[in-house]
């Protein structure tokens, strides 16, 4: 009996000890996270560009002089035309001072020209400049003092602008071949009004380049004596910033896979005009190693099926001796749109990872109303963040900051030597307090837009907020070309190759973006692709030409005359290591030293290898 007894009591105990294991187990597992995460430190917003003077200062001679023309108590600064001109590698410094910028051969005038910008004897002094063989550019010229320098009679401003298309011949259009390039859409006529455009009636002797829609004037050049003027109808800020922060009135005739360059053709112009008239000029290229385009490729992984086939994609891009940048969705939770899939997927993401692919965040619940979440606290941790999606675009307990620290910090902690810096938003949704939340959470690069909605195919620094005031450290690099677009990728190579041709015209760069969702027709259509592709346009995953930009980006130089008339000196330093920076000449160049090498038609100067924070001086010899 007492057996008995002492039997049922030690299976009770048992039965009582596995009830409380497996309690504590499912608690557990709700949580404490069962993986390993690495913290993600909440950091300051830099806010590095202060004084757009002092930033750029003046340096040596060829660099475009940038008149800053706002008054002090404007909040109008020269953002859109820094964007433009470290862009294109023009060399540049911003000044107040009227007498300084007529130093230079080169001046722009910037954001305005109105009655009170210039004194009558400086108006004077400015026509002197130019009848002695200087060259201005200049954007909204409003004050009659000056009408007979730059040509007009009178200008008609008007919001109702929706087109303008470029007329005749110059040399400032040199790049603008295409037809996308010769006529540019400004804003979608669904808006009543967009931004100020001022059309001009030309006076004696000068002559059209742009014409809006009405027939007025948009681009004018004057020829005044040794010199000549260019006069802009519009503001970079609408047709630049504006566009780059996605702020434009749907100026984009497509919306992804077609070629738009509607920003970027004042970009061109104004490298084509630094090209034609600043006399023996250099230019930081913006492809490395001298190659005319990069074509960067890139996968987003956001579905349970969507991980094995990673592994056929990098098989055809090792044989084209290329490599892409994985955007993983770190799916932990369970919601209204999949069941949670990032557990499952780690054997491939390590061997994605050791096999030299590189690896972004893709979010982690891949919000169609992205765009609409909140900023966050910055505090979301694995441990606390538990967004779901609720429906098509709704989610319960998500934030930007949650989407873009979380994934992060699974990915940094379950990936060995991972570091993410990349981010793709799902369905490429943005909202405006993305460049804040990636910079506090120590990203570096985003691609979450399309190079036609921004209009760009350069890549360039996000403004905080999506705004005009400020850049954030990231950049962004906006996709060119994807896979979903009907008829599919499969059916669209060759429209990809053309897109890709446009751009290395003018030295731009090119996203692809391929969901690994499925490989038997997609990874055959991308192997095409790269088939295809011309010996002097690129190949790079993401990441390390997004390293390669962030670097030029950042890196200061100055080119001053050698001790022989026919030498020059070049001397660089850097901030972030750098391979394949390349310097573009108009002279051939003959001998280098330092370690740089020469294109075959002798017009680039290749550097050598830098690391961080490194500076180096360059003779350079030109030829006649
Ligand atoms: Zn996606």
């Amino acid at each position: 009996m007492e057996t008995k007894w002492k039997s049922s009591f030690i299976v009770a105990l048992l039965v009582i000890a596995l009830v409380v294991l497996f309690a504590w187990r499912t608690i557990g597992k709700r949580t404490t996270p069962p993986f390993e995460t690495k913290a993600v430190p909440l950091l300051p917003i830099s806010h590095e560009h202060v004084d757009p003077t002092s930033e750029f200062p003046d340096r040596f001679p060829l660099q475009i002089a940038v008149l800053w023309t706002a008054p002090d108590t404007s909040s109008e600064n020269p953002l859109p035309l820094v964007h433009a001109l470290k862009e294109m590698g023009i060399p540049f410094f911003i000044t107040r001072d009227l007498g300084q910028a007529l130093k230079h051969r080169l001046v722009i005038l910037y954001p305005s020209v109105d009655a009170r910008t210039f004194k009558q004897d400086q108006a004077k002094q400015l026509t002197t400049f130019v009848q002695n063989g200087g060259y201005v550019f200049a954007q909204n010229v409003f004050w009659g003092g000056l009408r007979d320098l730059f040509g007009f009679r009178e200008f008609q401003p008007s919001r109702k602008r929706y087109h303008l298309a470029f007329v005749g011949q110059d040399p400032v259009m040199k790049y603008l071949n295409r037809p996308e390039e010769r006529e540019v859409r400004l804003g979608s006529e669904s808006y009543s009004e967009i931004f100020w455009s001022n059309g001009y009636v030309l006076g004696g002797g000068a002559m059209a380049l742009a014409r809006f829609d009405d027939g007025t004037a948009a681009l004018l050049t004057n020829m005044v004596g040794r010199g000549r003027v260019y006069c802009l109808g519009l503001s970079l800020f609408d047709v630049v910033l504006r566009s780059q922060s996605n702020r434009d009135f749907e100026a984009e005739r497509h919306y992804v896979n077609s070629f738009e360059p509607g920003a970027d053709v004042w970009l061109l112009i104004l490298r084509a005009w630094y090209e034609t008239y600043a006399g023996d000029w250099a230019r930081l290229a913006t492809m490395p190693n001298g190659q005319r385009s990069v074509l960067l490729l890139s996968h987003d992984v956001d579905w349970q099926n969507s991980f094995v086939p990673c592994l056929d994609f990098v098989r055809i891009e090792k044989a084209s001796e290329a490599s892409s940048t994985f955007f993983i969705q770190t799916k932990y939770v369970d919601d209204a749109n999949s069941k949670a899939f990032f557990w499952q997927s780690l054997e491939i993401l390590r061997e994605l990872k050791g096999g030299g692919s590189t690896l972004g965040s893709h979010s982690i619940i891949h919000s169609r109303g992205f765009n609409k979440f909140d900023l966050g606290s910055g505090r979301e941790a694995y441990a606390n963040y538990q967004p779901r999606g609720l429906g098509f675009d709704t989610a319960s307990g998500a934030t930007v900051f949650g989407e873009v620290r979380v994934s992060k910090e699974l990915l940094d902690g379950q990936i060995p030597d991972q570091n993410t810096v990349f981010f793709r938003a799902g369905h490429l949704r943005v909202p405006p307090s993305l460049p804040e939340a990636l910079e506090r959470s120590g990203y570096e690069f985003d691609s979450s837009f399309t190079a036609d909605d921004v209009l760009s195919n350069f890549p360039y620094a996000v403004p905080l907020n999506l705004g005009f005031d400020e850049d954030s450290r990231i950049y962004e690099f906006p996709v060119t070309v994807e896979d979903e677009e009907p008829p599919g990728f499969a059916k669209r190579v060759p429209q990809a190759l053309d897109v890709i041709l446009a751009n290395a015209e003018n030295e731009a760069v090119n996203v692809l973006l391929v969901h690994s969702n499925e490989s038997t027709q997609k990874a055959p259509a991308e192997q095409d692709l790269l088939r295809q592709l011309p010996e002097d346009i690129g190949k790079s995953d993401m990441l390390h030409f997004a390293q390669f930009w962030k670097a030029r980006d950042r890196l200061t130089w100055t080119l001053t005359p050698g001790s022989k008339s026919n030498e020059v000196v070049l001397a660089v330093s850097t901030k972030d290591p750098v391979e394949g920076l390349t310097f573009e000449f108009r002279r051939p160049v003959s001998r280098v030293s330092g370690g740089a090498t020469l294109s075959s038609n002798n017009h680039r100067v290749i550097l050598p290898e830098f690391n961080y924070g490194q500076t180096a001086v360059i003779d350079i010899r030109l030829s006649h």
